[in-house]
């Protein structure tokens, strides 16, 4: 049951909101305790995500809400609560100014009651299995002698404690929900005695989420469009040797692997971000008719950019996308960017290069009315093998920069990674349906 109660708090907003956007607010906020978090309400029409810090003597982490025509609503899960009497919340823009803070009243189940070891209780715990699943991960081992044993929950934004009740002479054994955890963080698991002793500690990463991949129309834009998508980057090493840099070039690159982007604040690591959009990609593509294929559908696997290429070739794609998320040494960048080759003899029989570039600022165009990003250019470019051994359009898309701390953080919503999917789409509906930005042929 929800029971709401009104918290509007003008004069701590004012002295807050002057760090943000001069006319930024957070307004009407209410905030209600619930069996299994803080239910919210508030609204805010300067910014469509928002992130919430939360604090509570049990748990603490970082999350992105997203708000529908300026209102933010729903629920702050809290599944650690154990003893905590109230809820810290404050609310940022994506860049990290705090708009709001306030302090939520806790119902509190309570601590379990003390349990004390029995004299000779072991002092390592040497058999903790950790078994990953999708935003959760269960725990199981033994601890003779103790009837409790303090559990620690680490993530990269996320930390809980609490205290877990034995099952019988010793046996412990929980799942523990870590709802807000990002595909494929490491979660590191650390046991305490009641007295505070460290019993064992492990680490492990939760599963790539499973995603909806689509299923082909029957009709549409794309029906008759075999694309391949390529997610960028793998969990997993590549090893390749030189290969020439276009077909007939005397300079040789390397075709394997090059280093990925990672999250300024978040720590994810690319190639598990671009897989969840190409994933959305494809069910979008699929939805219009388009036959999709990718290189790949996991993070366990090594594919080099050489292979990537030619699993398009022998695919007989007609178009080869591939998706990647940008790193800037200088600091915070916003923009997006549509590579396409520019001397390789395959791309040259593909098109002209002016028409190539043309399609490639279709796409671009697209992915940036989707996602309001307003920088980034079109580049023709030498310097991607995937591209220039392609034998089909081939663009590498990046859609965005992972060091950018706003950029990484709004790349963790359902909704952002939706628009940036749609973007590209709806380019490639318009290349398709030969809707280029400046049609070449006279
Ligand atoms: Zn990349």
């Amino acid at each position: 049951m929800r029971i709401w109660k009104t918290i509007v708090c003008c004069c701590v907003l004012a002295g807050l909101i002057s760090a943000a956007r001069a006319d930024a607010a957070v307004r009407n906020a209410a905030f209600s305790d619930t069996d299994t978090g803080v239910a919210y309400a508030f609204e805010c029409a300067d910014y469509p995500y928002l992130r919430v810090k939360y604090s509570t003597a049990d748990e603490s982490g970082s999350v992105v809400l997203t708000g529908r025509d300026g209102a933010f609503e729903g629920e702050l899960l809290l599944p650690f609560r154990q003893k905590a009497p109230q809820a810290r919340l404050e609310i940022l823009t994506p860049s990290g100014k705090t708009l709001f803070q306030d302090t939520v009243r806790l119902s509190s189940p309570g601590a379990p009651k003390e349990r004390r070891a029995d004299a000779g209780a072991a002092t390592k715990v040497t058999d903790l299995r950790l078994t990953a699943g999708e935003k959760e991960m269960s725990l199981a081992f033994t601890a003779p002698g103790h009837h409790q044993v303090v559990v620690q929950v680490s993530s990269v934004m996320h930390k809980a404690a609490y205290v877990l009740e034995e099952q019988a002479d010793g046996a412990f054994q929980d799942t523990l929900r870590l709802p807000y955890i990002n595909a494929r963080d490491m979660v590191t698991v650390t046991l305490k005695s009641l007295k505070g002793r460290e019993l064992a500690k492990a680490q492990e990463r939760v599963l790539f989420n499973t995603m909806d991949a689509g299923e082909t129309a029957a009709e549409g834009p794309l029906k008759g469009v075999k694309v391949c998508i390529d997610p960028g980057h793998q969990a997993l090493e590549v090893h390749a040797g030189k290969v020439a840099q276009y077909p007939g070039a005397a300079k040789r690159v390397s075709g394997g692997d090059s280093t990925m982007a990672q999250g300024r604040a978040t720590m994810r690591k690319e190639s598990v971000c671009v897989l969840e959009l190409s994933y959305r990609m494809c069910r979008m593509m699929r939805e219009l008719g388009a036959e999709v294929v990718m290189t790949r559908w996991s993070e366990e696997v090594s594919v080099t950019n050489m292979e990537r290429a030619n699993y398009a070739n022998d695919q007989n794609a007609d178009y080869f996308l591939r998706i990647h998320l940008n790193n800037s040494s200088k600091g915070t960048n916003n923009a997006v960017y549509v590579y396409g080759p520019s001397n390789s003899p395959y791309a040259k029989a593909v098109m002209p290069i002016e028409q190539y570039r043309d399609t490639a600022q279709t796409i671009l165009d697209a992915l940036k009315a989707a996602t309001g990003v307003e920088g980034g250019v079109v580049r023709m470019s030498d310097q991607f093998v995937g591209n220039n051994w392609a034998k089909m359009p081939a663009f590498l898309l990046e859609c965005g920069f992972l060091s950018t701390p706003a950029n990484d953080w709004i790349l963790t919503t359902d909704d952002y990674q939706e628009k940036i999917a749609r973007g590209v789409t709806d380019g490639l509906v318009n290349v398709v349906e030969g809707r280029l930005k400046r049609f070449v042929f006279h």
